[in-house]
């Protein structure tokens, strides 16, 4: 049998996942020679032996990889000339100009660790930075690639010779684990009491005693800190909220294992999956009775997530079963990753500090999911998923896409692949804007990426415009500006893979629109590279701009007055001076918006007056709707060949239901019932007007899963194909995928020469 030379260059996240082991292994099955070392592209490969094998080798090598691996191209070469190795052998790291290597997410710490952390005769027995090959920090330790230690913020630690042992043995299971450490060698645990004093003793002792005594301890994560308090005590959890100022916005808790877990939330088969998947996301779950825990989250969810790292094992062993860990962040403000800056900002909220000297070098919150179709369905991406690429069809640029102004997150995109970041938060003051120009510089370092386009929002006065405004100018490279709900309608389509012209229903709270006004309700016809607007809402009358978007009533009173309803039948005196603010018309802006339609109605129904964050009516209406099947009645305006959703015979007809005192149950699921109809009756003329059957359904609304599970098999049954999204979020963190695929297509506006 003849016998062949082989290399294969493999791209694709192939390092710190076991994967030279892995190949290792296989090597010897195949009874090949060779050699492999980590490139900056991934690893590369030299294979020896008889042809069959070595082909075989090659061709299969895509399916059997390791659970955490993920190759996204092989190149191959065959070659006559033989080098004669002798057995197989791992070389060290190739380090070259070009980075083109991936990152593992942060993973959670798996299962063969966690039986050790609890193994009385492991030498790692409580040793809370416990890791493996398989397992632990990657992303939020990595300061430059190729991925190997000395690139990790563990580069301060150096190996004890058992750990190195280990980390040489190609049968252990630490074999080239980058993060591998152990009690004599790795990082410590210290807890430092209010003060900041370190306090002598168990570290994971004291911060137990802490919590268990109801108070507030502030745990180093894997990508910044946690506020933790044990989620069964209202008064601990009312105390965090004071001193947090985080009135009613849910927290997320930690349950010590799924059966806990399950005494708080219905879990099905598919949630339970992603609950204990490695990338340990906080999972949205239904609460068993909506009233319970109403101090942890007002609406019909609870975020949970499962234990994921070694710490959080160790402070859950006994005892405390269920904590609130939310992110440790000043209101508005980036989540706390940095020692430095835990003291002075988290003084006045925690009472002690489960620190340690493993520096978190870039910061990244806790993913939050719901379960939708079998697979995640996010509100946010990080932890666990960055920085994994998205995939899209037909990419060839390297672009920067900044993104919108809530829930920021910017895109880049290098060989075909989308990267998002991971979780900003709201792009809305000085604190915030520099953690996204730091997670830019870094991701532009990580993968090796001059941006050759940058993208933004229409939107003039985002902060991310600004930002994409002054880089253009400064590096000259080209700017484009795309409209928001465009974005998002893009950011579907990109997401499913749709290419030709389609439906996009794109409903949310705000955004930039063509006529300069705010748009939110709106269905438009396209592609990536033009769209035009075919649907939206009846405009709403906001009464003192901003301000009737915390003071919903004004909202509800504006709604009423519009639809020719006395506000005063439902709101009492007090609307008398909202009608009158109204009748001014000073800093009465109109809006089109489903957010804010939420709002009114939510305030009309007496559900909330004010709100002290967004979505929080609409998360509480979600919360009271029944199975009614019950529909409202309402008309559909043609307005220039726009199709107009006029709410207010519904809005009659609700409000007659209110004064009637008709279940709030009954009348949540009546409006929301009467949407769906609406946007699929207009979808349906739009699909036969324009021969088109394909519809994107994208925007912060379709968080609302009692819409979104409606909506779509709704569709589905008018011979629709409804895509919902599945790689990012539907929110405006998902916006800067679809900025960037429309500036990949021409789509837009150039920009570049209007940068002041
Ligand atoms: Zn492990
Ligand atoms: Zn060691
Ligand atoms: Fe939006």
């Amino acid at each position: 049998m003849a016998r062949i030379h082989a290399e294969a260059e493999i791209n694709g996240i192939v390092q710190g996942v076991g994967f030279r082991p892995f190949i290792h292994k296989r090597v010897a099955e195949f009874d090949l020679s060779g050699e492999i070392r980590n490139t900056p592209f991934g690893v590369s490969l030299s294979l020896e032996g008889e042809r069959e094998r070595v082909e075989k080798f090659l061709d299969t090598l895509k399916e059997s990889a390791p659970p955490l691996a993920a190759i996204y191209e092989i190149k191959k070469s065959y070659s006559e000339a033989l080098s004669g190795y002798s057995g197989f052998s791992i070389k060290e790291s190739v380090s070259g100009k070009e980075k083109r290597t991936f990152i593992s997410p942060d993973m959670a710490v798996c299962d063969d660790c966690v039986s050790e952390l609890f193994d009385k005769g492991d030498r790692r027995y409580r040793f809370p930075f416990i890791n493996c090959t398989n397992c632990g920090p990657r992303f939020t330790i990595t300061r430059d690639i190729p991925y190997d230690r000395k690139n990790t913020t563990m580069e301060n630690f150096p190996m004890c010779e058992k750990c190195e042992a280990e980390y040489s043995d190609i049968d252990n299971r630490r074999y080239h684990a980058q993060p591998d450490c152990c009690g004599d060698c790795g990082p410590k645990l210290t807890f430092l009491d209010n003060n900041c004093e370190e306090v002598a003793g168990d570290a994971i002792e004291n911060a137990k005693s802490l919590l268990s005594s109801g108070g507030i301890c502030a745990i180093k994560g894997l990508g910044g800190y946690h506020l933790a308090v044990r989620a069964d005590q209202r008064d601990s959890v009312r105390l965090l909220r004071e001193r947090k100022r985080r009135e009613e916005k849910p927290f997320a808790v930690m349950c010590r294992d799924i059966a806990v877990a399950r005494e708080v939330c219905e879990i099905s088969a598919s949630e339970e999956k992603l609950l204990t998947s490695p990338r340990r996301p906080i999972v949205l779950l239904k609460k068993k009775r909506k009233e319970d825990f109403s101090y942890i989250s007002e609406n019909g969810y609870i975020g949970v997530m499962l234990p994921y790292t070694p710490v959080h094992h160790l402070i859950m062993e006994d005892g405390l079963d269920f904590l609130i860990m939310t992110s440790a962040n000043l209101s508005d403000l980036p989540i706390i990753y940095k020692e430095e800056e835990v003291a002075e900002s988290l003084r006045s909220i925690a009472d002690g500090y489960l620190i340690n000297n493993r520096e978190i070098y870039t910061r990244c919150d806790d993913s939050l999911v719901w379960e939708y179709e079998g697979r995640e369905y996010f509100a946010r991406r990080s932890r666990g998923y960055v920085p994994l690429p998205v995939r899209v069809n037909g990419l060839k640029r390297n672009i920067l896409a900044c993104g919108a102004e809530q829930k920021a997150s910017f895109s880049v995109s290098r060989d075909g692949l989308v990267f998002p970041s991971a979780h900003i938060g709201d792009l809305k003051n000085m604190e915030t804007l520099s953690c996204f120009e730091e997670q830019v510089e870094h991701f532009e370092r990580i993968f090796d990426i001059k941006p050759e386009l940058l993208v933004c929002d229409m939107h003039p006065d985002y902060l991310s415009s600004e930002y994409a405004r002054r880089r253009a100018k400064r590096e000259n490279i080209p700017l484009r500006a795309v409209y928001h709900h465009h974005a998002h309608m893009a950011s579907c389509m990109a997401d499913n893979g749709v290419e030709e012209k389609c439906i996009g229903i794109v409903w949310d709270g705000t955004g930039y629109g063509m006529d300069g006004t705010s748009w939110g309700a709106e269905i438009l016809y396209g592609d990536f590279k033009e769209f035009e607007r075919v649907g939206t809402a009846r405009e709403i009358t906001l009464p003192g701009g901003d301000r009737a978007t915390r003071e919903i009533s004004r909202i509800g009173i504006s709604l009423l007055l519009d639809s020719g309803v006395s506000p005063e039948e439902i709101f009492g005196e007090s609307a008398g001076r909202i009608k009158s603010l109204i009748g001014s018309n000073i800093n009465c802006p109109r809006v089109s918006s489903m957010g804010r339609l939420f709002d009114g109605v939510s305030a009309i129904v007496g559900i909330r007056e004010t709100v002290s964050f967004e979505g929080q009516a609409a998360m509480l209406l979600e919360a009271a709707a029944d199975e009614s099947e019950k529909v409202y009645p309402y008309e559909i305006e043609n307005r220039d060949g726009v199709y107009v959703f006029d709410f207010r015979p519904m809005i009659r007809k609700l409000s007659e239901d209110v004064k009637n005192k008709v279940s709030t149950s009954d009348i949540a699921s009546a409006f929301m019932n009467t949407l769906i109809k609406s946007a699929v009756e207009t979808a349906v003329k739009i699909s036969e007007e324009k021969k088109c059957k394909n519809v994107v359904i994208s925007g912060g609304s379709f968080q609302n899963m009692y819409i979104l599970k409606k909506i779509v098999p709704a569709l589905r049954a008018r011979g629709l194909t409804a895509y919902t999204h599945r790689q990012v979020s539907t929110n405006d963190e998902g916006i800067s995928l679809g900025q960037l695929m429309i500036a990949e297509r021409g789509g837009g506006e150039d920009v570049s020469c209007s940068a002041t």
